[in-house]
């Protein structure tokens, strides 16, 4: 057995024995037949997750991080001339903003609050006042702040006025339930460190195969990351354009498994059920989050810094992590948090074990409990 780690950052989270396991497999080029065939079954269910229809829906696989799809998604599914719709109410779809500056593609980035749902007015002004959006991008969980985007509402804004609806799922699909009909998103994606459980280095976009074809005559702005080009050779071979993550996909076939066998109400519960222990702990040591529970995820808690001058989050994390807890920085701007994250292959029982170990951190570094806020 691998040494048990408890990772409460927001991914790559806690795999199971069996996961790991997985990636040992004969070695094995990925031309061959008998891996093209480990990869069909992996996109259509992937598909499936969302429940897209896999004659209107495909999964795209890509070799890289959760960000890889930010860029392609972007840079591929823009039509000449056309402007792209960002709301930016967070560092991931500040992250977009950033991958469409760097491409130097038109853009409308609509700011909002980080603590807060959106202003759908606001969405809706700007699609009014503009005839020229090619896709409507919005980030479905923030994961650093915790806050949850109301991605249908602004989906069925998006196919009002016209146009598509492009978000990033990385951090809540095969967590929170996602239909992409009733949710209205043309096109999701996601890592499979995060939500299946799975390793790091494949990635996945999944969407509207018209749409797709329809950017077959878009403009191509990169050679390694564009859609179409992978989508098509997918297509035609069953493979990767370039080399796969061999041993990631190898574990994903497991990942995905064990997704079907916990099923998918179940595993959103169980989520809930770790989330509930991480909220006990916080009430219990007196910790304030930065967001109001009413617009969180449920995935993720950001947590205020004390006031304690005793705190040092370096001096807690180091503490926590010779016991085998992982707990993980803030990503907010005006104020100092530490987040606890609901992924992975854990359950209440490791967050009872973990609010232990912190308190004992909190203890040896005489900080109050509860703890205070001025
Ligand atoms: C994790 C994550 C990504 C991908 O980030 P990487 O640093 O490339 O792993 C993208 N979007 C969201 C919302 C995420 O949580």
């Amino acid at each position: 057995m691998t040494e048990r780690k408890i990772l409460l950052n927001p991914g790559p989270s806690t795999t199971t024995e069996s996961v790991k396991m997985a990636q040992i497999v004969p070695d094995i080029c990925p031309r061959e037949k008998e891996f093209r065939d480990i990869m069909a079954p992996i996109r259509k269910e992937l598909t499936e997750i969302v429940h897209g229809d896999p004659d209107e829906y495909t999964a795209v696989l890509f070799c890289g991080s959760g960000t890889i799809c930010i860029d392609v998604a972007l840079n591929s599914l823009l039509a000449d001339k056309k402007k792209a719709f960002v709301i930016n109410n967070g560092s991931y779809s500040q992250r977009a903003v950033d991958v469409l500056s760097y491409y130097g593609l038109p853009y409308i980035e609509l700011k909002q609050p980080f603590d807060k749902q959106p202003s759908l007015s606001a969405i809706e002004k700007v699609l009014k006042e503009n005839g020229d959006i090619g896709y409507v991008y919005i980030t479905h969980h923030e994961t650093g702040s915790g806050l949850l985007n109301p991605v249908r509402e602004v989906g069925e804004l998006a196919h009002r006025y016209g146009t598509f609806l492009i978000t990033d799922t990385t951090s809540s699909f095969a967590m929170i339930p996602i239909n992409v009909y009733e949710d209205n998103i043309d096109f999701c994606m996601a890592s499979a460190q995060k939500g299946i459980m799975g390793m790091t280095g494949l990635s996945y976009i999944i969407g509207r195969k018209s749409i797709i074809e329809e950017s077959a005559g878009y403009p191509r702005r990169s050679y390694y990351c564009n859609l179409y080009m992978q989508y098509d050779y997918f297509e035609r071979t069953g493979e990767m354009h370039f080399t796969p993550p061999v041993q990631t996909i190898y574990a994903a076939k497991q990942a995905l498994i064990e997704y079907r066998s916990e099923g998918e109400e179940a595993k959103w519960k169980r989520h809930q059920r770790i989330m509930n222990a991480i909220r006990e702990g916080i009430d219990r040591l007196g910790f304030k989050e930065a967001l109001d529970r009413s617009v969180q995820s449920g995935l993720v808690a950001a947590i205020k810094y004390p006031d304690d001058p005793n705190w040092d989050f370096d001096r807690v994390h180091d503490l926590c992590y010779e016991k085998g807890f992982t707990i993980y920085p803030g990503k907010l701007e005006r104020q100092n948090t530490f987040r606890l994250c609901a992924l992975g292959a854990i359950d209440e029982d490791d967050i009872r074990d973990f609010w232990k170990v912190f308190e004992e951190a909190l203890e040896k570094l005489g900080v109050e409990v509860p703890v205070f806020y001025e």
